[in-house]
C-alpha cells in the first residue's frame, strides 16, 4: 500500500466506494488526510464504513472546505453527462483527481527517480502491460503492476528509488491525472471506442495524448493517422518521441519486419529482437504490443539480451490468444476476451487454418467485417443467440454447424480439426460476442472453453496463467 501523505492533514472528499476506491480511501487515510466517502450505492457506503473509512453525503457536505475531490475513473467526469458530485466539486473550484494522480503525486514527492511506465491504448494495454512488466521481472527487477489491470495502483508496495512501476491507465484514469509524468509514456493505438463516455474522436484523443506529453520518453504506434498526428505535434514541442510501427520501415524509431523487431535511425536499420517461435506474441498487433514494450524497457535501462529472454518466456494473459492445449497437430487457443468482430480480427489473421468457435450475444454489424478472413476457416461451430444471424453471413462462403452450446463445439471442432490433414489446425474460440446469453462474462466463458479443452483424450494442457 502507498500511502498518500502528500494530502496529510486536508480534507478530501471521495466518490465511488469500489474496490479500487476502498483502497484509495485506504491510501488517503494512512496517508493522514481528512477523508469523507461516498457512493450512491447504500450497499458499497456500509461495506466502507464497516472498514472505518468515514462516510457522509456528499450532498449536504461543505465542499468549499475540500482541497481535493478524488473519483473513481467509472464514474463519468464529462459525458454523457458529469456526475453530481463533479458539478458539485467544479461548483465549489475543488480539483477533481483520481488515484493515478494520487500516485504521480507521491512518487514526484517521494522517489522521483522510480521508473514509472504508463501505458494506454485503445486496445492492448493489458498485454504490453504485462509484457513490460514480465520483461523487467525476468531480468531481476523489483517490478510492480497495476493500474487499470489486476491492483490498484494506491495498493501497489510503497514507493522506492530502484523500485519499477508499469501502469495500464484507461482513458477514464488520465482524465483524472492531470500531472502525470511517466519516465516512459505508451500511447499505442487509437481507434474509436467508449465514445459514449468521451463524446467525440478528438475528445477521446486528447485525453490519450495527455499520458504521452506528460513522459520524459512518448512511445507512440504510428499506424493510425490520429497517434501519427499526436507523435508529430509532440516532436515539433521539443519532446523525446519514440515511434513504433507494426508495418512500417520507418527511418527513426522501431518496426517491424514480420516477425523481427527493428531498430531504424537515421535511415539504418537493424535487428534488436525477434518474435519468431513466441505462441503468447503470435500476429501483427501483438508486434505493436512487442515493440512498445521494448522501447519502454530499453528506455529503463534493460539491454537487449534481458530484453529478449523476457519476451521468449512471455506466458501471454489468459483469454487473449491463450494457447491452453495442443493434441497433435492441433492447437487449442482461447481469445474470449474478442467480444466484437474488431477483437476477433487479429487471432483470426494470425492462424491459417482454424476451426472458429463464434458466437454468444452479438454486437452491431455481426461478423461481417471478418470477411476477408472467412477463407482462413475450415469451419465454424456457432453457439449463442448469434448462431442464425452468423450463420446467415457465413452462407455458402464457410462451412458450419450450429453447436448450440460451447462444450458441443469444442467436441465436435476438435474432432474434425484431428482429422484435418493439411497440417497445423487451431481449433479457435473467438467468438466475436460478448457472453452475458450463457456466462457470467467473458473469462467465465475462457476458463469453460479451457475445462472443455482439458476433457479431451490425450491433450498436453498448455500452462495458463491463472
Ligand atoms: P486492452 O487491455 O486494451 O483491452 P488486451 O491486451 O486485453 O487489450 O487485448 C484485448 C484484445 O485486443 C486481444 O485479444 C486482441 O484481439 C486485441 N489486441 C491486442 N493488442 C492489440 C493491438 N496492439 N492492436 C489491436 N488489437 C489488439
Amino acid at each position: 500500500m502507498i500511502a498518500a501523505r502528500s494530502f496529510a492533514g486536508r480534507k478530501v472528499a471521495l466518490f465511488g466506494l469500489g474496490g479500487s476506491g476502498i483502497a484509495t480511501a485506504r491510501a488517503l487515510i494512512d496517508g493522514g488526510a481528512d477523508v469523507l466517502a461516498w457512493d450512491d450505492n447504500p450497499d458499497s457506503v456500509a461495506k466502507a464504513a464497516e472498514q472505518s473509512i468515514p462516510t457522509g453525503d456528499l450532498r449536504a457536505a461543505e465542499w468549499p472546505g475540500f482541497a481535493s475531490f478524488v473519483l473513481s475513473p467509472g464514474v463519468p467526469l464529462t459525458h454523457p453527462k458529469p456526475h453530481w458530485t463533479v458539478e458539485l466539486a467544479r461548483g465549489a473550484g475543488v480539483e477533481i483527481i483520481g488515484d493515478v494522480e494520487l500516485f504521480t503525486r507521491e512518487r514526484i514527492a517521494r522517489a522521483p527517480a522510480a521508473p514509472f511506465i504508463a501505458i494506454t491504448g485503445t486496445n492492448g494495454k493489458s498485454t504490453t502491460t504485462a509484457l513490460t512488466a514480465h520483461i523487467l521481472k525476468a531480468a531481476g527487477r523489483d517490478t510492480q503492476m497495476g493500474g487499470n489491470i489486476g491492483r490498484a495502483v494506491m495498493t501497489l508496495d510503497e514507493l522506492e528509488d530502484d523500485r519499477f512501476y508499469v501502469v495500464e491507465c484507461s482513458s477514464y484514469q488520465i482524465d483524472l491525472a492531470p500531472s502525470i509524468n511517466p519516465t516512459a509514456g505508451v500511447l499505442l493505438n487509437l481507434t474509436p471506442d467508449h465514445l459514449d463516455r468521451h463524446g467525440t474522436m478528438q475528445h477521446y484523443a486528447s485525453i490519450k495524448e495527455r499520458l504521452v506529453s506528460g513522459s520524459e520518453t512518448a512511445i507512440i504506434g504510428v499506424d493510425d493517422i490520429y497517434c501519427a498526428q499526436i507523435a508529430d505535434r509532440l516532436e515539433k514541442a521539443g519532446r523525446h518521441v519514440v515511434r513504433v510501427s507494426k508495418r512500417l520501415p520507418l527511418t527513426d524509431g522501431f518496426f517491424a519486419d514480420g516477425t523481427n523487431l527493428m531498430e531504424a535511425s537515421d535511415g539504418r536499420y537493424e535487428r534488436i529482437a525477434f518474435l519468431e517461435g513466441i505462441g503468447s506474441l503470435r500476429g501483427q498487433h501483438n508486434a505493436q504490443n512487442a515493440l512498445a514494450a521494448v522501447a519502454a524497457c530499453l528506455k529503463v535501462g534493460l539491454d537487449l539480451g534481458e530484453i529478449q529472454s523476457g519476451l521468449e518466456s512471455f506466458p501471454g494473459l489468459a483469454h487473449r490468444m491463450e494457447q491452453v492445449g495442443r493434441k497433435g497437430k492441433v492447437l487449442f487457443v482461447n481469445d474470449s476476451k474478442a467480444t466484437n468482430a474488431d477483437a476477433s480480427a487479429p487471432a483470426l489473421s494470425s492462424f491459417p487454418r482454424i476451426y472458429w468457435i463464434a458466437g454468444g450475444l452479438a454486437k452491431e454489424g455481426g461478423i461481417e467485417p471478418l470477411r476477408s478472413y472467412f477463407p482462413r476457416i475450415a469451419k465454424a461451430y456457432l453457439i449463442g443467440e448469434a448462431a442464425p444471424a452468423f450463420s446467415a453471413t457465413l452462407g455458402e462462403a464457410v462451412p458450419y454447424e450450429i453447436s448450440g452450446t460451447l462444450a458441443a463445439a469444442v467436441e465436435h471442432a476438435a474432432k474434425d480439426a484431428d482429422a484435418d490433414g493439411s497440417g497445423e489446425a487451431v481449433v479457435l474460440l473467438s467468438p466475436a460476442c460478448a457472453s452475458f446469453d450463457q456466462f457470467r462474462n467473458f473469462e467465465v466463458r475462457g476458463d469453460a472453453f479451457r475445462t472443455a479443452v482439458e476433457a479431451i483424450e490425450n491433450i498436453t494442457p498448455i500452462g495458463g496463467t491463472r
